[in-house]
């Protein structure tokens, strides 16, 4: 049985034309395709939604199973996010490659962090002398991005502190770029992230402790930041809950989180390309991609965050938009969602692969 053939007109974001176009075969048509059923027409298009920090097949309590992963994916899939880069998964989650009702995955293996150094059953934890050769390992077995712990609480320290030495981060990260991989870390403080920056990483999670140097050297070298900040709207509680054991951490997340909106528009301000991400998977629901879309508009404009949940991310993980050709896969509003990014929490239709899935 094949698709019907579908049209849908309207206002093709960012441009502000209209256009027609025929959805055939799973792929855009800009010339007219017989028998189309016109879906949606007198609206707003946008190339399908992504999410750059997602786990997919992580629950907070680590691995979870595959109908429960399926339910992640299906969720995010309904809200828009059509393209899912994975910021590390304790489970397999190749199968949901294979499967043409499901977001497009692009994933990073498993997180790496050290023993005790992290959220229990999340990462491959091992200590710095073994940390070139398991980014070598989480090379192989992602789809060319490795996600580094950069740093967490040091329970000795009571604060953060980066879990690598800096001289090893960075030959890890050569080891990674000789294998064709590129390499992220989750960094909330100050030092890992100037650390990792220097030592030649490609992406930045969070970035909450970005200085003014760090973030100059970032938009100098193109280094993605992606501040999940539905998540960092979350430290408040993170630090209520390690207030009593941990003090000095807990003054440095309230820290972290006062200063985050100043330092995020620096990060834009300087250039620094920011993309979309919700961190769904541990604590964080799926789903939420509107929620960050807004949060993202709140710091630097609706047109700067939808362009960070769609075309610039697409751009940027080498993903194509909506061209002749190219799958099918856009989200349909009824209101321009450049006048209120929350519009995107209500598609009026969900297109993947040429399907309408919602
Ligand atoms: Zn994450």
């Amino acid at each position: 049985m094949t698709a019907p053939v579908l049209h849908v007109r309207g206002v093709l974001l960012p441009s502000s034309e209209p256009v027609d176009l025929w959805l055939a075969d799973g792929v855009v048509h800009t010339e007219p395709v017989p028998g189309a059923e016109t879906v949606h027409t007198g609206g707003w298009i946008v190339p399908g939604l992504v999410d750059a920090h997602c786990h997919l097949g992580l629950g907070a309590g680590g691995a979870v199973d595959e109908e429960t992963t399926l339910d992640q994916a299906t969720t995010d899939r309904d809200a828009g996010t059509l393209l899912v880069r994975d910021a590390g998964s304790p489970s397999d989650t190749r199968w949901i490659q294979g499967r043409d009702d499901l977001p497009r995955l692009i994933r990073a293996g498993r997180h790496i962090a050290r023993p005790r150094r992290y959220i229990r059953n999340f990462a491959v934890e091992v200590e710095p002398d073994d940390l070139v050769d398991t980014v070598a390992e989480q090379a192989r077995a992602g789809d060319g991005w490795v996600k580094l712990v950069g740093d967490w609480i040091d329970r000795e320290v009571g604060d953060l502190a980066p879990l690598w030495p800096a001289d090893i981060a960075a030959e890890a990260i050569a080891r990674a770029h000789e294998l064709g991989a590129k390499v992220t870390a989750h960094c909330f403080g100050e030092r890992s992230v100037a650390e990792l920056v220097r030592a030649g990483i490609d992406g930045i999670e969070h970035g909450t402790g970005l200085d003014r140097d760090t973030i100059d050297l970032m938009a100098q070298r193109q280094v993605a930041l992606v501040p999940t900040m539905i998540n960092l709207a979350t430290f408040p509680e993170i630090a209520a809950s390690g207030q009593e054991k941990f003090p000095t951490y807990a003054a440095h997340m309230r820290d972290l989180h006062a200063r985050h909106h100043d330092t995020l528009r620096a990060a834009v301000d300087a250039g620094v390309p920011v993309y979309a991400g919700t961190d769904a998977g541990g604590t964080i629901k799926h789903g939420r991609i509107a929620d960050e879309i807004v949060a993202l508009a709140d710091l630097a404009g609706a047109e700067f965050a939808l362009g960070a949940a769609s075309w610039r991310a697409r751009d940027w993980l080498g993903v194509p938009g909506i061209a002749p050709g190219e799958s099918a896969d856009l989200i349909c509003y009824d209101a321009n969602p450049l006048t209120d990014p929350a519009v995107t929490a209500h598609p009026a239709r969900v297109i993947l692969r040429g399907t309408v899935i919602a």
